[in-house]
């Protein structure tokens, strides 16, 4: 993408209602532009970051055997009375009138929904265990929306919803979601620690929420020192057993929110726990029979009883993760995208647009790279060479490539890895080989 027809509208200065790193960063590099309170438009900047955060959750959610689907942003009342709970919800929820004045809401969550759904089709019990999820806006009417898109009203969840026959089976895809939450927080390059959490008003016997630690974060976290950041994740999801051992053998290790804490103390020991503030990215729940049963949902087991499906439900933030992991990975000049989730790997810069040789060796090495599938943006506007440096430092891609006159009477072009500041000298040739390699 050529800067010079790209949408990139960067605020100079972050505006003084944004209090937090993230929510600074993501203005200045042109990611969002608040709309209405917590309410936020992506720009395409921002929106490429999204897709790849989208496409990271997604591909973890599959290799855990969840079947994507997508359900509408806009629910009807009935359904939640059925569950009792809309007069329950509160003030959170967008309530709605149709122009024949039936009550309608944009969903703050799917477990109504997505039990309807599933209900109408799965009789028997050959029709479980399913997992199925989507990646989907919703809306919490928060009386404090803040923090840009980490806490605001309207955000993009991942959220999944298992059905299984019995309370083991129950267990195994609470298990399977546990573990493709460490894979999925790893891949963008995040230290999550699942901690035992209270069910709140989803209700339940079994829930954990995966903290990002951040000096910022609005919750208060305490964690075992020894957590283990490294650990093999490769469980086979399927192996029901290995799973178990693997979910007991971490949460045994640790970590727990605050009304957890002193438990948590007492079985690891006085001081081996360390506390810290965190940022919430995703919470899992066991709840049973509570949704099923509301709706009326029973499939017909072998002996030819009714069994009531055991459910759980699994909620990623997937726009909140953006401000965690900027929250996780910047520095003085702004943000350093880890490769996974980085909108383009490569800001390629053009010291001198004016200079002909400079611009045709720039549009080369652009051109070359582009076609060969690595995404460039390429900074061809003529602008000083100092505001351009400033603004690919702000926006964070992983690789910057500067072309100026004095290089290339050497034959070299400069390579800098924006994460560690390093600089190298390399021909063009040399530069293409290496960002193409494997
Ligand atoms: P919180 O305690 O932060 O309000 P929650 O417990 O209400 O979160 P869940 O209902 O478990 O959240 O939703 C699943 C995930 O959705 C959360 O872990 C969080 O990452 C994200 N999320 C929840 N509320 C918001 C929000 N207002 N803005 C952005 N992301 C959100
Ligand atoms: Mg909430």
């Amino acid at each position: 993408m050529r800067l010079s027809r790209f949408f990139l509208p960067v605020a100079k200065e972050a505006p003084a209602d944004a209090q937090i790193i993230s929510h600074k960063l993501m203005l200045r590099a042109g990611l969002v532009r608040q709309t209405a309170a917590g309410i936020y438009a992506w720009l395409p900047l921002g929106l490429r970051v999204l897709r790849k955060i989208e496409q990271i959750v997604r591909e973890e959610q599959d290799r855990a055997g969840a079947v994507e689907l997508l359900m509408p942003t806009i629910q009807s009342a009935d359904l939640w009375r059925q569950s009792g709970r809309y007069d329950d919800y509160g003030a959170e929820m967008l309530r709605i009138k149709d122009r024949h004045d039936r009550e309608m809401l944009f969903g703050p969550t799917a477990e109504e929904v997505i039990t309807s759904i599933f209900a109408a089709s799965a009789k028997s019990y050959r029709d479980l265990p399913r997992t199925l999820y989507n990646i989907q806006w919703k809306f919490r009417d928060e009386v404090r929306p803040r923090f840009g898109v980490m806490r605001g009203r309207e955000f993009l969840m991942k959220d999944a919803y298992s059905f299984d026959l019995d309370e083991a089976g129950a267990r195994h895809s609470y298990n399977r979601m546990f573990v493709a939450y460490l894979r999925t927080y790893r891949r963008m390059g995040l230290r999550a620690i699942p901690m035992q959490a209270d069910t709140g008003p989803i209700g339940g016997d079994l829930s954990h929420e995966f903290i990002v630690l951040a000096p910022t974060g609005e919750s208060e976290v305490f964690y075992h020192r020894n957590w283990e950041q490294d650990r093999d994740l490769n469980v086979n999801p399927d192996d029901a057993d290995a799973l178990q051992a693997f979910v007991t053998g971490l949460t045994d290790d640790y970590a727990a929110t605050d009304e957890k804490r002193d438990e948590a103390r007492e079985a690891a020991g006085g001081d081996a726990i360390q506390q810290s503030r965190g940022i919430e990215v995703g919470h899992i729940f066991y709840f049973g029979t509570k949704y099923s049963k509301a709706m009326g949902m029973s499939v017909q087991g072998p002996d030819g009883n009714a069994i009531i499906p055991q459910m759980g439900s699994y909620g990623i933030g997937v726009s909140r993760l953006m401000g965690a992991i900027i929250e996780a990975s910047h520095d003085d000049n702004g943000i350093i995208w880890p490769e996974s989730v980085a909108p383009y790997r490569i800001g390629l810069i053009n010291m001198r647009v004016d200079d002909a040789n400079c611009t045709a060796a720039s549009d080369a090495l652009y051109e070359r790279l582009t076609a060969a599938g690595v995404e460039v943006l390429y900074d061809d506007r003529d602008e000083r060479g100092g505001a351009k440096f400033a603004q690919m430092d702000v926006i964070g891609l992983p690789w910057q490539v500067v072309i100026g006159p004095k290089g290339l009477e050497k034959g070299v072009v400069e390579l800098k890895n924006r994460a560690t500041g390093e600089k190298q000298e390399l021909s063009a040739d040399d530069l293409f080989n290496k960002m193409t390699a494997k």
